[in-house]
């Protein structure tokens, strides 16, 4: 499988010589196809990397590379790892060739490996880069400047106590206060599924994950660190010369924390970046999810939408109970609903133009709050039960909705002993019956189910289930 020397002579001659100025030429079919710039973990497309340079510049970088192949190599095979030099056939078109051809090669043999092979090949051809051994070191020295951290190992195994024939080998790893620890330094090149297999691996042992990077811009991400970034509670972890050189004068190993952090901005959430060096032991770790951050971002964004939604929710309770149904909405009464309207289309929930302008939402906004307050709102009735029986008779589609307040906001009782008669009792089972039987009578109204949905958390799943039941 010699493509680079099979090229079909140019000009019919034996040899070729070529103006200095000209392009370089690569085979048209190389054996490797990329390689791996050991100097900057990064890997280039061999064909564009040779046609990317004059011929007389090729030559001298030919005889660079090979000065230092038996130091430190430029270049490696992605698949093999081992050293590669760039060779000429005898049309001076150039191609890479391993520095020891012994035929273990995947890509020498063309032996189909899959994409996942190729990755995995990659990603472990990354370790031999000088980004990666530099971050390497600097980990090394940071936890070696820490009393509380011990047994520092540098690309050792790692053997699962559970299954004898699973182990890994991190970059780093060490046994802190906290456990055991495994550093993996992240470079460039997206390996998510390598990413998760570790986690799981990690999990498993009671071991802590830790990704570690050499620099963060949060103007400038690629995708993998993203993945790192939204698998991290929004945290990435930097050890660098700076960290490394307060690691030692502390005594305690530090890292440099890039983290979002949750702002209120009016009834949205927006973030800002922040970066901190903080103690690597006071991150908060959690083994579960293999994760360890200085900022909860997940726990305090997740608590600033649930007090957004809170107060989104009252407030339109408290608009509906305070309106006066029957009258013409005045200026401010125009307004807040205007500002309600607004909140709630940034959530994807369509409110009607005028709080008035469709009975069924009214009955349905009254159903649910009377519900909420254990009394008439909106109609001027004088018990709870009399809405319920108002919205069976009139509005059936909100009926289950507004059974499901009920029991919500714990009014269920209220009626049942408002029920003198017991009408509503067989009505309500009635009702359930038809639902069941997957009858369209009393099924939900499916414009209404995001706004309830929203109102009572939880409620709208309920209600797409009876709304998606057919009559057999
Ligand atoms: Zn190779």
């Amino acid at each position: 499988m010699e493509d680079q020397d099979t090229q079909p002579p140019e000009g019919g001659s034996g040899n070729v010589t070529r103006d200095p100025l000209s392009r370089a030429v690569p085979v048209d079919n190389p054996e490797i196809g990329e390689i791996l710039a050991c100097e900057t973990g990064a890997y280039l497309d061999v064909r564009n990397w040779i046609g990317g340079w004059r011929y007389e510049q090729l030559i001298a970088q030919r005889v660079d590379i090979r000065e230092k192949l038996d130091g430190a190599p430029r270049f490696r095979c992605p698949l093999c790892g081992v050293a590669v030099y760039l060779a000429s056939n005898r049309h001076k078109r150039f191609y890479f060739k391993h520095q020891v051809e012994d035929g273990s090669c995947p890509a020498q043999t063309r032996h189909p490996l899959s994409a996942e092979e190729i990755l995995a090949r990659k990603y472990h051809g990354l370790r031999e880069s000088a980004p990666h051994r530099r971050i390497k070191a600097l980990i090394v020295r940071s936890l070696e400047a820490d009393p509380q951290y011990a047994s520092v190992q540098v690309e050792r195994q790692w053997r699962s106590a559970h299954d004898p024939a699973a182990r890994r080998r991190p970059d780093v790893q060490a046994a802190g206060p906290a456990g055991r620890l495994a550093f993996e330094v992240q470079l460039s090149t997206t390996f998510l599924h390598v990413v998760v297999a570790r986690r799981a691996f990690y999990r498993q042992e009671g071991g802590l994950l830790v990704w570690i990077m050499g620099g963060f811009d949060p103007a400038y991400r690629r995708l993998t660190t993203d993945d790192l970034l939204f698998t991290n509670n929004s945290n990435i972890l930097i050890v660098d010369e700076e960290t490394a050189a307060q690691s030692e004068a502390a005594r305690r190993f530090h890292v440099r924390c890039h983290f979002r952090r949750p702002e209120r901005d009016g009834d949205r959430i927006a973030d800002t970046w922040e970066s901190h060096i903080v103690p690597f032991d006071e991150l908060t770790a959690d083994r579960e999810g293999q994760r360890c951050w200085h900022l909860d971002y997940d726990g305090e964004a997740a608590a600033m939408r649930a007090a957004i939604e809170g107060e989104l929710r009252a407030a339109l309770f408290a608009f509906w109970i305070g309106r006066e149904p029957d009258t013409r909405p005045d200026k401010g009464v125009r307004r807040a609903w205007a500002g309600l309207r607004s909140s709630f289309a940034g959530r994807g929930i369509a409110l009607p133009s005028a709080p008035d302008d469709d009975s069924g939402f009214v009955a349905l906004m009254n159903g649910l709050a009377s519900a909420k307050e254990g009394r008439p709102v909106g109609w001027h009735f004088k018990h709870l039960i009399e809405v319920g029986h108002r919205i069976a008779d009139a509005y059936p589609q909100h009926v289950a909705a507004f059974g499901h307040a009920l029991l919500y906001f714990e009014k269920a009782a209220l009626v049942e002993r408002q029920d003198r008669s017991g009408k509503w009792k067989r009505r309500r089972s009635a009702i359930r019956d038809s639902l069941e039987r997957g009858e369209p009578d009393f099924r939900p109204d499916p414009d209404s189910l995001p706004v309830i949905g929203f109102v009572m958390p939880g409620v709208e799943e309920k209600l797409t289930k009876l709304m998606l039941k057919v009559a057999a």
